[in-house]
């Protein structure tokens, strides 16, 4: 006979819908407390080897300390290259606007890491962990109920229900459902949570280039009228003397993109370094090319009870500032920071504690997808007029120490940064 009070408990406290940076984040964050957590996500995480033209993120000051909370800064720190100095200038414009990380008193303004290195690092610890993973494993389905969350959950391998066969549905029930399901996100479509979505008409290709004179640390971002172009340090897969290795980011109008994709490797490299000009010398090596459509989409607040929506499923971002993962972790510590206010009797998807969330993000949340998009529109904006603002505008950022100050806490993410987080 089965107890009441067992069909009564949900099967889960916490259900993290997707196991992307943001989602196998947050599980980390959680994985000790004594909470019953499950993390569903549709894909097999990828494994790759390190290679010198991998794919990097830019990790802000901000989410290098909260990596560190985390315990996971360690395993990322041999492959991360520290970011010593940003250099911003607009093409044939003389206004820049330069940091470094020695007059923010840092070793390092930011870190652009591998995602193969954040995605390992995390995963191993998930794999360590008490937190059950079902993976690959899709929500299909989500009821709302007074004390629970129902998903449905199709699994391409019958490790979730059905043993006999090939794609097995389940029902699991959870206290909170908090749903880091990325831009696209199923959760919100399925429950109806609205979203705004700006869409730039640019893409972004990524890939990286070999210089012919080392990088020092130093990143630089290159505005055009037709969009920006971003280099940033790499390491020597691993190694950090006298590399020449950057990430190339160049974002163009989405009506250029087959052009850019179909180019040479010479050709390629050639454009580059004329938008670029001969600061590092020349570009001499181009590695794989991948393109991303460029979308704003931000979701409304979630009144859906029991219901927290984090990263990319929350807000996702043009990547101009390097800001759309450096967010995406503060909502995750921020959320897990609330969670571990509350004892074990209380209830995690409580709706006081998800007001707080929402109001603990908000300003963040705002002043970051505001301030980025801002930047979008401002600098591939054609008007002679702006033309002049841009220029003073770098200026005055350059020179004027309060405006300075401002904008390089902004980029280092401590605006956001929840109390409690190493420093
Ligand atoms: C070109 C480019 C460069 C960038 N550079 C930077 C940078 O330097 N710094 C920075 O901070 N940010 C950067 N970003 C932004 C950053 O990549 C994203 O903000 C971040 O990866 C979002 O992570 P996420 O986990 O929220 O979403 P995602 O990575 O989209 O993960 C969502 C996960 O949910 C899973 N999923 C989806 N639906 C379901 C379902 N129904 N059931 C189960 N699982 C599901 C998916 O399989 C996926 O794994 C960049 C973005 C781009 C496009």
């Amino acid at each position: 006979m089965v107890e009441s009070a067992a069909i009564n408990k949900p099967d889960y406290d916490i259900a993290i819908v997707g196991g992307g940076l943001v989602g196998a984040s947050l599980a980390v964050a959680l994985a000790e407390s004594s909470w019953r957590i499950v993390l569903i996500e549709a894909a097999q995480p990828p494994i790759s080897q390190p290679a010198w033209d991998e794919r990097c993120i830019a990790l802000n000051d901000a989410s290098r300390r909260i990596f560190e909370t985390l315990g996971i800064w360690r395993e990322l720190e041999p492959d991360a290259m520290p970011i010593l100095a940003t250099h911003i200038s607009e093409r044939g414009c003389f206004g820049t606007a330069r940091f470094s990380a020695a007059d923010a008193g840092l070793e390092a303004l930011g870190y652009n890491v591998p995602l193969r290195a954040i995605g390992a690092a995390l995963w191993q610890r998930l794999r360590d962990s008490r937190v059950q993973v079902l993976c690959p494993a899709r929500v299909t389905a989500v009821s709302v109920n007074t004390d629970r969350v129902e998903l449905q959950i199709v699994s391409a391998e019958p490790n979730v229900a059905d043993q006999d066969s090939a794609s097995a549905s389940t029902t699991i029930s959870a206290r909170l459902l908090a749903a880091a399901d990325g831009a696209q996100s199923a959760v919100r479509a399925l429950l109806g949570i609205g979203a705004q979505t700006r869409d730039y008409a640019q893409h972004a290709v990524v890939s990286a280039v070999r210089l012919s004179r080392p990088h020092a640390g130093v990143a630089y971002e290159r505005f055009t009228t037709s969009g920006p172009l971003a280099l940033i340090p790499k390491t020597n897969l691993g190694a950090r003397d006298n590399c020449n290795a950057a990430s190339l980011v160049w974002t163009l109008p989405s009506e250029q993109l087959s052009a850019a994709l179909d180019a040479s490797d010479y050709d390629y490299l050639q454009q580059a370094q004329t938008v670029f000009g001969g600061r590092l010398g020349r570009f001499t090596e181009l590695g794989r090319r991948f393109a991303y459509p460029l979308a704003r989409v931000i979701a409304e607040v979630s009144k859906v009870p029991r219901v927290a929506l984090l990263g990319n499923a929350a807000q996702s971002l043009h990547p101009v500032a390097a800001q759309g993962f450096n967010l995406g972790l503060r909502d995750v510590a921020g959320l897990a920071g609330l969670i571990a206010e509350i004892n074990d009797a209380d209830d995690p998807g409580a709706a006081d504690l998800l007001a707080g969330f929402s109001a603990l993000r908000a300003g963040d949340r705002s002043r970051v997808s505001g301030f980025t998009d801002l930047m979008v529109r401002t600098f591939s904006n054609r008007l002679p007029g702006l033309a002049q603002t841009r220029h003073w505008g770098l200026v005055a950022v350059d020179l004027l120490p309060g405006l300075r100050e401002s904008v390089l806490r902004q980029h280092l993410g401590h605006f956001g940064l929840p109390a409690g987080a190493a420093r």
